[in-house]
């Protein structure tokens, strides 16, 4: 299952395609979306904007085709008339002079003008992207102290994207283990300066499992651990996620696993002491 970062790189190969160029062509395969075809005909793409794993392209008529990938839901970005040989459906193509984007298979795709999109069921619930939106530090302490959130245990309250879009299992498991925090902890037992570790550790390895493709742990350690022969990326990109039984990088104790809200949860129970 992708997480924030991996949804932004593929909303960047597609914005690499589509964006600053007019839009030659745009088709749909579902009829009800047909009427739309000419409104973004020659229309030039100003931004491709993600919100979760929603991908919102932006048009600059001010239409915008909202589209979810769901589970199946895969973008393929090819040079104009050269579609991928495959046996997906495809289900929405935007085409320029140079590039062709298409999806596949999702079928959760809408058309609607930009002033229209926070009343959609799926934008109008899910949280500030941290990507995308790039909340700061100051926000994301208001989010955790705001009566909805403050007295749920970071386990659950990291993954619900109502909170924050742009977590998932991994990135969670090292938001805390990073932050030393434990996954049952709650905003509200935490103090004021751990809450500001907290959303200052949540900023700082999104954006860094984006720049690197998915390595959370910090650069000289991982330069560290590859000296010592470590280079199997598996071995190096995590302090806890999916090393149970393997000794923490901070502080040498075995690394556990448990399943606090439902899926897989791994921690350090020496640097994330329980509450
Ligand atoms: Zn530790």
């Amino acid at each position: 299952m992708p997480e924030g970062p991996e949804i932004r790189l593929a909303a960047d190969r597609i914005a690499h395609a589509l964006v600053g160029r007019k839009a030659r062509r745009v088709s749909f395969a579902f009829h009800r979306l047909k009427e739309f075809e000419a409104k973004l005909r020659g229309q030039r793409v100003l931004e491709i904007r993600t919100r979760g794993k929603a991908i919102l392209t932006c048009f600059e008529n001010d239409w915008v085709i909202y589209s979810h990938n769901q589970l199946y839901g895969r973008w393929y970005v090819c040079p104009a008339g050269n579609p991928p040989q495959t046996r997906r459906q495809l289900r929405l193509e935007i085409e320029n002079q140079k590039y062709s984007a298409m999806l596949y298979s999702a079928s959760d795709i809408e058309v609607m003008p930009r002033r229209d999109l926070h009343m959609h069921p799926f934008l109008a619930r899910i949280g500030p992207d941290l990507l995308s939106d790039k909340p700061g530090v100051d926000l994301i302490v208001k989010r955790l102290t705001a009566d909805e959130f403050r007295n749920r245990q970071l386990a659950g309250l990291l993954l619900d994207q109502k909170f924050l879009a742009g977590l998932g299992n991994y990135l969670r498991a090292e938001v805390l283990t990073h932050a030393g925090l434990h996954p049952l902890r709650r905003p509200a037992d935490c103090s004021e300066g751990q809450l500001l570790k907290l959303a200052k550790t949540i900023i700082r390895l999104t954006h860094r499992s984006y720049r690197t493709r998915g390595i959370i742990n910090p650069p000289a350690l991982v330069k560290r651990l590859q000296a010592e022969g470590k280079t199997n990326r598996e071995d190096y990109r995590f302090n806890s996620y999916n090393r149970a039984g393997q000794p923490c990088y901070f502080c040498g104790h075995e690394i556990v696993f448990s399943s606090a809200g439902g899926r897989k949860m791994y921690f350090c129970p020496s640097c994330q002491v329980a509450p």
